[in-house]
């Protein structure tokens, strides 16, 4: 067990009680536990508190809590190795009932797992450069950015050198092991937003200045934006931060967050409330007084929002070459197309596959001789396609009830039949974009979506029975959250009321509007 911190708020007295449980033993520390005890003592032995650190190794505790658990890993900027790719799925295979989920943060996730399996998973995942830990817990989380990187026509810059900087610094670094809160960070060069900067506690996104009469590619930086019951905005820090000033300036930030964000209450901790707080400015100059000087803002470089939607095929920055974007429905796939997958990556891309924050895929590098035939590939003329059906394409879902123990309604399979009832029902000439959740907690990022389905149990004549609210109007291309709609629908209503809404919406749309964005 590495040494214990001397953290400075160690003696408040109106810590919370997770608090006390990180003070009292570090997150990270629970990994060695769980490889020379837990995985060979059994599930019973898991000490209470433990459970709770489980997170820090990537790992939260299955819905019913009867010894499965769910394992997130990370995929750093949402680009992996098609012998990543193979890693994972043989891990799905030999512990996770054959099940991959891409989530709306780019990682992957598998469910089923039972603690004995994890340190034989801990180092298969580990000899192919992969990781689970702090994929979860009160730690830097997975790393968002462009899946495009490095091929992309629409960036200014190739992130990944900095992602995997960033990786490298971050993980498993006892400095910022013990944060308030769950810690989520963006780096994405491109123009259109690719990796959601505004919901990300810090966000790099592409700028330009001219210092010194030479035009220099950077980086604008954001602070404070988040989902969840109270979500808000990232805002921007008048700064301009050079590619190689990435790491320190992160480093600063998180630094503040760890120093000066709040402990007292779980529901007010993320860095969001400190932003709120201070304000821009204030969090500029603690920022500086940490990392030194900063340039000043310049040109924003960012265009737009393209949802994080890639579909098709797609010239690449290299001449001859395309990238091909592909729909997994609400993300979910079984080992075996995870595999072919990876065969698709070899024969037809340069090897990689990236992951979408919306739960979807991308094969990179495909030569224009290769096209024709990768078209004709079964797996994407049957299963990801690279044009889907309206609603079954632009469908976004967290995993509810099935596995996660917070939720209160059925989500993801409830989705996907849902987007394939829409795409019965109505054509719609544009894409719309449907996220559901299935508690306030909001990993499904309802509040960015065109239309946003928030789960809820509500009591009728028969008893409880599951519903759900619906927002519309979400957008980050103007960034605005969507709105409550005064209308609450029980499940069995749920295909009726949003045929209704949508053919709505269709009939008084403005002309050339895309989504509900002027609600
Ligand atoms: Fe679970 Fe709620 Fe997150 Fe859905 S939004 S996965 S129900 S915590």
């Amino acid at each position: 067990m590495a040494e214990r911190k001397q953290w400075k708020w160690a003696d408040d007295p109106s810590l919370n009680k997770m608090e006390l449980t990180k003070l009292e033993k570090d997150g990270l520390d629970v990994i060695e536990t769980i490889i020379n005890t837990y995985s060979k003592e059994g599930f019973a032995s898991i000490e209470p508190s433990d459970m709770d650190r489980f997170k820090w190794a990537g790992i939260y505790q299955q819905r019913p809590k009867d010894g499965h658990f769910m394992m997130r890993v990370r995929i750093p900027g949402g680009i992996m190795t098609s012998e990543q790719a193979r890693v994972l799925a043989k891990i799905a295979q030999d512990y996770g009932r054959d099940l991959v989920d891409v989530t709306t943060r780019q990682a992957v996730q598998f469910h089923w797992l039972t603690v004995d399996t994890f340190p034989d998973i801990f180092e298969r995942l580990a000899a192919a450069g992969l990781s689970s830990f702090e994929a979860c817990g009160d730690c830097p989380r997975q790393i968002m950015g462009n899946p495009l990187a490095g091929i992309d026509p629409h960036e200014v810059l190739d992130t990944r050198p900095i992602v995997a900087e960033l990786e490298k610094f971050f993980l498993l670094n006892r400095d910022f092991s013990n944060l308030p809160r769950k810690y989520k960070m963006s780096v994405s060069a491109n123009i259109y937003n690719a990796a959601h900067a505004q919901i990300n506690d810090l966000a790099f996104t592409p700028a330009k200045k001219n210092i010194a009469g030479e035009e220099v590619i950077g980086f604008h930086v954001w602070v404070g934006g988040g989902l969840s019951a109270k979500p808000y905005l990232a805002k921007q820090l008048d700064v301009f931060v050079r590619p190689e000033e990435v790491v320190k300036v992160a480093a600063g930030v998180t630094t503040l967050f760890r120093d000066f964000g709040y402990r007292q209450k779980r529901t007010h901790a993320r860095l969001k409330f400190l932003v709120a707080d201070w304000g821009p400015e204030k969090f500029k100059e603690e920022l500086i007084k940490l990392v030194g000087e900063l340039e000043t803002s310049g040109e924003d470089l960012t265009k737009g929002w393209n949802g994080g939607y890639f579909y098709g095929l797609h010239e690449q920055r290299q001449p001859g070459y395309y990238y091909a974007g592909l729909s997994v429905p609400v993300g979910r796939m079984n080992a075996a197309e995870l595999i072919e997958l990876a065969r698709l990556a070899d024969e037809y891309g340069d090897g990689t596959i990236g992951t979408c924050n919306t739960q979807n895929v991308l094969i990179r590098h495909i030569a224009k001789e290769k096209v024709a035939a990768f078209r004709e590939e079964p797996l994407i003329v049957n299963r990801f396609k690279l044009k889907p059906d309206t609603f079954v394409g632009y469908a976004v879902s967290c995993t509810g009830t099935e596995y996660c123990n917070l939720a209160l309604v059925e989500t993801k399979e409830r989705m996907r039949l849902l987007a394939q009832y829409l795409d019965e029902h109505i054509e719609l000439d544009t894409p719309l974009r449907i996220h559901m959740i299935g508690c306030p907690n909001s990993c499904g990022q309802r509040q960015i979506a065109d239309i946003g389905l928030q789960g809820i149990k509500v009591k009728t004549p028969e008893g409880m029975v599951e519903a759900f609210d619906v927002h519309v109007g979400g957008t980050l291309e103007v960034p605005q959250f969507n709105r409550k709609l005064n209308a609450r629908v029980t499940v069995d209503r749920l295909g009726a009321f949003l045929v209704q809404l949508i053919t709505f919406y269709k009939e008084e749309r403005l002309e050339g509007e895309e989504y509900w964005r002027y609600v």
